[in-house]
């Protein structure tokens, strides 16, 4: 006898609500997860549309107390049907709850009651606006006035404060609608995302490398079999223009897209580009914008109000109902990757997705992920290269600056003699500078130069960091600390902050270019709303001459101003405990190199770095992708890590630190002995050790790594340990996670 677990309303926060129906003899071959059923509900039997989101074989209630399944809806598969199919196999490859997995792939409706919010949006043109203003003012209309200077000041403000503080009435601002001089927006979701003032972009004709890209996956379109392709063009050869062009012909063909972005940063430059070509019909989804805001912009989606769709990593869930094609920009960034359960890759998500509801995946990259790279060269991905930039601009010149022989010449200074010396090149040219710093964080850790001791957090046993109110905050749990003068070790007056972060490279600049106007992006100054895209459009607007910033410069933004770029210590992503140290390091200098010279000037890269003869930094320099991938692949296969192995962590959470390492190693002995057994070989098995934070908000972490060359080998171990857990009431106060081939070290 089987039994479906099914839910009734989707659109609801409690996708927990689940019922439990018979599966009647003759659908059992054919009833499966994602279905669509009718089914009897409530005191009346009404017979109601549901989702089978779960097969099992035992009653969970009394037998007598369970209705049956009356049929399968064959009134064709909804988006819904397709989304909870596409959870259930995300809970099937990377572990969790199927609660877990349908929070991720099911927009949420806010709870009810929600005020329409009303907006004042400025329609005339400045100058129009203007000339009514002075109109108004010689006719003493004064209520008029009031509303056209706040607009005139700020072209989009709250209906609420016009009627309430400005004091101006309805009936004025109907006056003035009737005018042409402003427009009322109501819900504040669907346009208002959109900013009045674009900057203007000029159209572009794509070259014969795009063009063949784009009629070569058009082609497979036409002959209905949409496939993977992953679209290497190095930084500035006008991938982003591929994107758009592609997605206009699919949109003209009736199909929608999503282009998922690594980051919010980088909303607004896409949108406003897209925006050009899409107008009305590209919308954003994000997490900064609340629950009601996104659910307004999924309901878009399935009206099919748009053609495109941008965000992060869960805007790959857009509801389309024709879905065309899934475009990953910056295929390689590890953000694509969930870190909470369900831990999917963005990546493989989208490819199931596609290949269930026939739709293409494109990925892009400049520095495409070893993953993707093999997949490309083993077929499973067709690869397309766009080796130059537009319009003939060159690369830039990198030149690598070795800090070990800065400091023999004295200079302690952050900034190196060349890379001043260029920076006041730049200064007196009118030209621009990024600075960058990979890492992120303010000033670093506390240490004391007498003994040593680094101040560390009581609670997460990480470094704490120094912030500028003479504060140490731990960034895992946010314990603060004031910071002592006095080393409470040795009683060493030297204690100080370790290594620069940008607000102490900002210091430095401006002490040494005084006349220079800087700017500085990272976590705390892009805390506020709209932090990244203000200090962005202020030196896109050239309001700046340096910017400096972390990981968040470097990512896609198009400043064609900008012809120096400083890299200032390359190592610190080189050496972080974690296989993919290199990998990231080239990536990030490439991607850092690639912000020089985009407009008619040739741009010049300065990599500062206290190991100039590593690879990935000699390979980035020289910006040889193919040489970096073989040499990496090669260290890959040696050391039997990703892309020629799979890993699996499996991760063991307790507040007892003893209990928790008792759990770990029965696991790891579990495994070890259906290894044994011979139910599983070529299980290569490492741990359980502490992770890399062994402590975290009072936990106590272990960690066991497995890896495999097969995925679905690793996926039954964890679907075994997952068992064995279940049936032991001892693991209730262990939390075990998994996590399949993990961007980031644990
Ligand atoms: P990528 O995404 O590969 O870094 P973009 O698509 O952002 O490159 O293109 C870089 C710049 O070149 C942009 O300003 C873009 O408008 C411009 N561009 C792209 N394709 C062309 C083209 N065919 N002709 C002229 N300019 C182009
Ligand atoms: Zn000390
Ligand atoms: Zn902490």
């Amino acid at each position: 006898m089987a039994y479906a677990n099914v839910i009734i309303d989707i659109s609801h926060e409690n996708v927990d609500k689940v019922f439990q129906y018979r599966v009647p003899k003759e659908l059992e071959c054919e009833l499966s997860c994602g279905m669509q059923v009718l089914v009897p509900f409530g005191k009346g039997n009404r017979l109601t549309k549901g989702y089978v989101i779960e097969l099992v074989g035992e009653a969970q209630y009394e037998e007598s107390r369970i209705k049956e399944i009356s049929r399968i809806d064959s009134s064709g598969v909804s988006v819904e049907a397709e989304l909870i199919a596409l959870a259930f196999w995300i809970r099937t490859q990377y572990g969790g709850t199927m609660n877990q997995a349908l929070k991720t792939v099911l927009p949420v409706k806010q709870k009810a009651g929600r005020k329409e919010k009303r907006t004042l949006v400025l329609l005339a043109s400045r100058s129009a606006a203007e000339q009514k203003l002075a109109e108004f003012q010689q006719k003493h209309h004064t209520a008029r006035v009031r509303l056209l200077e706040a607009l005139l000041e700020e072209p989009r403000i709250p209906y609420e404060l016009a009627t309430g503080k400005l004091h101006v009435s309805a009936s004025v601002i109907r006056a003035a609608e009737g005018l042409g001089l402003v427009a009322v927006e109501r819900g504040e979701a669907s346009k208002s995302l959109i900013p009045t003032e674009l900057p203007k972009e000029e159209a572009v004709t794509l070259n014969r490398e795009q063009q063949q890209i784009v009629e070569a996956i058009i082609r497979d379109f036409e002959r209905g079999e949409p496939g993977a392709y992953l679209i290497h063009g190095v930084t500035g050869s006008g991938k982003t223009a591929v994107y758009i062009e592609l997605i206009a012909r699919l949109a003209a063909m009736g199909k929608q897209s999503i282009v998922l972005i690594p980051e919010i940063a980088l909303t607004y430059q896409t949108m406003v580009r897209f925006y050009h070509r899409f107008g009305e019909r590209v919308s954003i989804l994000n997490s900064r914008m609340s629950a009601g805001e996104r659910y307004d912009q999924y309901q878009r989606a399935k009206r099919g109000e748009l053609d495109v769709m941008i965000g992060p990593r869960s805007a790959l869930f857009t509801p389309f109902s024709n879905l065309g094609l899934i475009l990953m920009d910056e295929e390689h960034e590890t953000s694509y990757k969930s870190e909470t359960v369900p831990r999917y890759h963005a990546r493989e998500t989208a490819v199931e997705r596609a290949r269930r509801t026939g739709a293409g995946v494109v990925l892009g990259s400049a520095t495409p992920s070893m993953e993707s790279y093999a997949r490309a060269k083993a077929g499973q991905y067709r690869l397309f290269e766009l080796k130059n930039r537009v319009q003939q601009r060159p690369l830039p010149e990198c030149e690598i600056v070795d800090l070990r022989a800065e400091l023999k010449t004295g200079n302690r200074s952050i900034l190196s003699g060349r890379l001043q010396e260029l920076i006041e090149d730049r200064l007196k040219k009118k030209q621009q500078v990024l600075l960058f710093l990979n890492r992120r964080g303010m000033s670093g850790f506390v240490s004391c130069r007498g003994c040593g001791h680094v101040f560390r957090c009581p609670h997460c046993d990480v470094s704490l960091s120094q912030h500028n109110n003479g504060k140490m905050v731990c960034h895992y749990c946010g314990y603060t600390e004031t910071t002592v003068k006095q080393c409470p070790v040795c009683g060493s007056r030297y204690v100080s902050g370790f290594k620069a972060g940008t607000q102490k490279i900002e210091t430095v600049v401006k002490e040494r270019f005084p006349a220079a106007r800087v700017l500085r992006m990272d976590f705390d100054t892009t805390r506020k709303k709209d932090g990244y895209e203000q200090i962005l459009s202020a030196f896109s607007n050239q309001e700046a001459d340096i910017l400096i910033g972390t990981q968040m410069i470097v990512k896609g933004h198009d400043f064609p101003k900008v012809t120096l770029v400083g890299i200032l210590a390359a190592d610190l992503s080189l050496h972080t405990g974690d296989f993919h140290g290199a990998e990231r390091t080239f990536q990030l200098l490439t991607q850092a190199a690639g912000r020089a010279g985009r407009g008619q000037e040739k741009g010049r890269v300065v990599i500062q770095t206290y190991s100039p003869e590593h690879y990935g930094i000699q390979l980035a320099a020289r910006q040889d992708y193919e040489a970096f991938f073989e040499q990496e692949l090669a260290y890959r296969r040696l050391m039997k890590y990703p892309p020629v192995f799979h890993m699996l962590v499996m991760l063991v959470a307790s507040r007892d630190s003893m209990f928790g390492s008792l759990c770990a190693e029965l696991l790891a002995k579990k495994v070890q002995q259906a290894v044994e057994k011979g139910k599983v070989s070529e299980l290569v098995m490492i741990g359980p050790a502490d992770a890399s934070v062994a402590k975290v908000k009072d936990f106590y972490k272990k960690v066991i790594y497995f890896k495999h060359e097969e995925y679905v080998q690793l996926v039954r171990v964890k679907d075994a340990l997952e068992e064995f857990i279940s049936r032991h009431k001892e693991f209730v106060d262990v939390t075990v996670q998994f996590d399949f081939n993990p961007m980031n070290g644990f």
